[in-house]
């Protein structure tokens, strides 16, 4: 029978259901079988790149209406609120933007013009705009992107990456937790590739199968111990979970030359400084154990 024909409920949502490859190779008989859920859903690991997939999925139509029926953020702390309260608050959001900002002036002098694709509610557009950058952003979601141009007064528009098209290149394209989200991941580097200056970077962070907690949580439902499901994968809206390997292929599909891997502990996020947190944060930064990564790629040719 063609999945494709029939809508399935799945938790609390409902669409059409289609299967899926590895974005990077394409060769679905080139995928291991990982865990099945007892709702069908398969979480596949392609044996070529070590991308972690989910087949059957939602088709992307039946994605974006999910999208559009559930609210994905919590837009309380936009009541009463002011940069100034939430720089001094320094809660998780604020410190990872300060961290993210502290990896790319590794990259690029201040002044630089940077795309955020993928830029939510703006809280890093705001803090790159503070620290000198030229920024702007691109968000789908009009709920999201409203929350930007009117809270926080920041250049956010619902434009597509791939319809994008401004008079001049970018520096760096960042790219926060976007990609394990897209049907086309490598469409969308290529054309971030395309808006870079040459030598221009991506930032990029996405979630990490190997990450110590998601890889104990996958064990577990293997061995049959834990029985909520595969949760910690975040389908449906999330259809890939990568390693270093995958993420490095993907980027390279796309004329992209990834330069650095880490991984930030919630420690870090969480603005720790004392010796041990310290320790561990750098730890865990090095071995790349958080359950995201992140990468930093090189524009080439
Ligand atoms: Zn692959």
């Amino acid at each position: 029978m063609d999945i494709s024909e029939k809508r399935v409920k799945f938790g609390a949502f409902e669409g059409t259901l289609e299967e899926a490859s590895c974005p990077a190779d394409g060769k679905n008989a080139g995928a291991d079988l990982v865990f099945r859920c007892r709702d069908g859903i398969g979480y596949y690991r392609c044996r070529d790149c070590n991308l972690m997939f989910a087949s059957p999925r939602f088709t992307e139509e039946s994605l974006m209406n999910i999208y559009e029926t559930e609210a994905f953020a919590d837009l309380r702390m936009f009541e009463d609120w002011s940069y100034e309260k939430w720089k001094e608050g320094r809660d998780r959001a604020y410190v990872t933007q300060r961290q993210k900002l502290e990896l790319i002036r590794r990259y690029l002098p201040e002044g630089a013009r940077l795309l955020d694709v993928g830029a939510g509610m703006g809280l890093f557009l705001l803090e790159a705009r503070k620290e000198g950058f030229k920024c702007e952003g691109l968000e789908p979601s009009a709920m999201l992107s409203k929350v930007a141009s009117e809270v926080l007064g920041v250049p956010v528009s619902t434009v597509e990456v791939e319809d994008f098209n401004p008079p001049y290149k970018f520096d760096g394209i960042v790219i926060w937790d976007v990609l394990e989200h897209l049907y086309d991941p490598v469409g969308v580097l290529k054309r971030c590739a395309e808006l870079l200056e040459p030598g221009g970077y991506v930032f990029a962070q996405v979630p990490n199968h190997r990450g110590l907690s998601n890889s104990t949580k996958t064990m577990l439902c293997r061995m049959g111990i834990k029985r909520s499901g595969f949760k910690h994968f975040w389908f449906p809206w999330h259809v890939y979970s990568f390693d270093r390997g995958s993420l490095g292929a993907l980027a390279r599909a796309a004329s992209l030359e990834p330069v650095l891997f880490e991984s930030w502990s919630h420690l870090l996020k969480e603005g720790r400084s004392g010796p041990f947190s310290r320790t561990v944060i750098d730890v865990v930064k090095k071995l790349c154990i958080s359950d995201y990564i992140v990468c930093v790629a090189r524009k080439t040719g």
